[in-house]
């Protein structure tokens, strides 16, 4: 079985990585719904939140609260979402447990509204923006 997020773990698919360290990996969804949508995987392969081992799962998801904190803090995004989807009747595509961290910028057009195909200028823009904040991740999470 073949799974692209496990080939983007292996860095054998190429993504637009934001942060990655032993355990996770932070990269652009292709399909944003806004600007700095990011996709939190662990590096190894479970099916979904409910596959996941408790340490695993529990990282996973606090790096994607640092994650939407410094979309609110830093960025000074007015609202975030940070989801994820499991079993295809919850809307999962790929499965391989993954979190959604999605900024919102202006006024709520419901949550899939302004998905788009992500270009090589808005990638180059988002990494720009997260250039500078890996200290304050992993800070973070040392806090756990
Ligand atoms: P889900 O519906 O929660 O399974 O979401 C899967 C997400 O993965 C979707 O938002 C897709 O746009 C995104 N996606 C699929 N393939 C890739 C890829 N190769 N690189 C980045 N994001 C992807
Ligand atoms: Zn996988």
């Amino acid at each position: 079985m073949t799974c692209i997020f496990c080939s983007i773990a292996r860095g054998e698919t190429h993504s637009y990585i934001i942060y990655e360290d032993e355990l996770n990996m932070v990269f652009l969804d292709i399909y944003p719904v806004s600007k700095g949508h990011l996709l939190v995987i662990p590096r190894e392969h479970y099916e979904s939140i409910h596959d996941t081992p408790y340490k695993l799962l529990a990282r996973t998801w606090f790096l994607s609260s640092i994650l939407g904190r410094i979309y609110r803090v830093e960025f000074d995004a007015p609202g975030v979402n940070i989801v994820t989807n499991s079993g295809g009747a919850a809307g999962q595509v790929i499965f391989h447990f993954h979190v959604h961290v999605i900024p919102r910028w202006g006024r709520y057009g419901g949550f899939w509204s302004g998905r788009h195909r992500l270009t090589e200028d808005e990638a180059r823009e988002v990494i720009d923006m997260w250039r500078d904040k890996t200290g304050i991740i992993i800070d973070a999470l040392n806090n756990i």
